[in-house]
C-alpha cells in the first residue's frame, strides 16, 4: 500500500474518499528548499532523511461532506549551535490538518473564518512542496543548546570595552 500514492501528483479527492494512507521517506536532497535553509549549517544531505505520511478522510455526508488530510512528518537536522558553535541536532515535527475546498475563491473566502489550513482540491497536488512549506515553518529561528557557553574567542570579544562606553564619560551640554 505504501507506494500506491504519488507524493508529487496526488489525486486529493480519490485519496480522501478512499481514506488513503501513504508513508514516504525522502532524503534532504529531495527537499531542496529545506536543504537550502540549512546550507550554512553544513548539513549532510545523504544522512538526513525525513519520514512522513499523509492520511485522508471525509467528514460529514451528502452535499456537506468535507475532505480532510493530515500531514505528519519528523526530521532530525544536524545543525550548529549559534551560541557555542558546536554541532547539535534539531528535531522537527509536523502534524497538520488540511481541508480541501473546490477552488481558490472558496479558499480565500473561507480562510479567515476557519482555523484549519485550506487547500484547493487537485488531481495532481505536489505534497512534497506542502511538506517543505511545513518543515520550513517548523524550523527554529535560533538553534542553541540553551545552557552552553560561548567559545573562548567569543568570550574575549565580550570582555572588550563597549564601543560606546567612552561616551558615558562625556558631559552633555545642559539644555
Ligand atoms: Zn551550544
Amino acid at each position: 500500500m505504501t507506494n500506491e500514492w504519488n507524493a508529487r501528483l496526488l489525486d486529493t479527492q480519490r485519496f480522501t474518499e478512499s481514506l488513503g494512507h501513504a508513508k514516504f521517506h525522502h532524503g534532504l536532497h529531495s527537499l531542496t528548499r529545506v536543504q537550502e535553509a540549512c546550507a550554512e549549517q553544513q548539513v549532510t544531505a545523504a544522512e538526513t532523511v525525513c519520514d512522513w505520511s499523509l492520511s485522508g478522510e471525509t467528514r460529514g455526508s451528502g452535499p456537506r461532506q468535507q475532505s480532510w488530510m493530515l500531514l505528519e512528518a519528523a526530521l532530525t537536522l544536524p545543525q550548529r549551535c549559534q551560541r557555542c558553535l558546536e554541532p547539535m541536532t534539531v528535531d522537527i515535527s509536523v502534524n497538520r490538518w488540511f481541508r480541501f475546498v473546490e477552488d481558490e475563491a472558496t479558499a480565500l473566502a473561507e480562510d479567515d473564518e476557519c482555523e484549519e489550513d485550506l487547500l484547493v482540491t487537485s488531481v495532481e497536488l505536489n505534497t512534497i512542496e506542502l511538506l517543505e512549506d511545513e518543515l520550513l515553518l517548523a524550523m527554529p529561528l535560533i538553534v542553541s543548546h540553551g545552557n552552553c557557553q560561548p567559545p573562548a574567542s567569543a568570550a574575549l570579544v565580550d570582555d572588550l570595552p563597549h564601543p560606546f562606553a567612552a561616551l558615558a564619560g562625556l558631559k552633555l551640554p545642559k539644555t
